[in-house]
């Protein structure tokens, strides 16, 4: 069960690799977000949040919205957006004042902007945390790499003949590992 689990871990973290690999050089003329639509209350306002993949990186930007026009109604729901944006602008970049920055990490805090892309509401408190997609490509190669390195020792073991479990040479002991307790393999 747990080796079920590490190998659809290791799976599902290639794929996420390969993903960002291809945001990154894809992420100059394109971007993408999923965003959740949720009501607003009856005041008119929400807390908005949102995943954007822009030329950087990929951010969490989280808003809190008071509509000003009583009859706009935002969209509501799970969205997925991808959207090719002109070369001719430069690379697409979430529409934020970068606050701090560090090896590709940055943080932006907007306290207040009105009507972003003619929307009637005034939105505070707008935050993005944007991460690299080096550090992310970093990240999601860990699991694949302990898992090479976990069938590379494995392939050397039974090269070997040690133990799978501890590495103990088995050459005295071939039916039952002396140091851990571990059956081998019957060839
Ligand atoms: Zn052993």
């Amino acid at each position: 069960m747990r080796r079920k689990l590490f190998i659809i871990a290791v799976v599902v973290s290639l794929v996420l690799c390969g993903v960002f690999a291809l945001l990154w050089p894809l992420n100059r003329t394109y971007h993408e977000y999923v965003t959740y639509g949720r009501p607003l209350d009856a005041n008119g306002e929400r807390w908005l949040f949102n995943l954007t993949a822009d030329a950087n990186g990929v951010a969490l930007t989280c808003a809190f919205d008071h509509r000003t026009d009583p009859s706009y109604q935002p969209l509501l729901g799970w969205r997925f957006v991808a959207r090719p944006y002109p070369s001719s602008r430069g690379p697409f970049k979430l529409p934020y004042q970068v606050s701090h920055s560090l090896l590709g990490f940055t943080y932006a805090h907007e306290p207040r902007r009105i009507g972003y892309q003619r929307i009637p509401v005034v939105t505070v408190n707008d935050r993005a945390l944007t991460v690299p997609y080096w550090f992310l490509i970093v990240v999601t190669l860990l699991l694949p790499a302990i898992a090479l390195h976990r069938w590379h020792r494995r392939r050397r073991r039974i090269g070997e003949n040690r133990c799978l479990t501890c590495g103990y040479d088995l050459r005295a002991s071939p039916e039952r590992c002396p140091e851990c307790g571990a059956i081998p393999l019957q060839p």
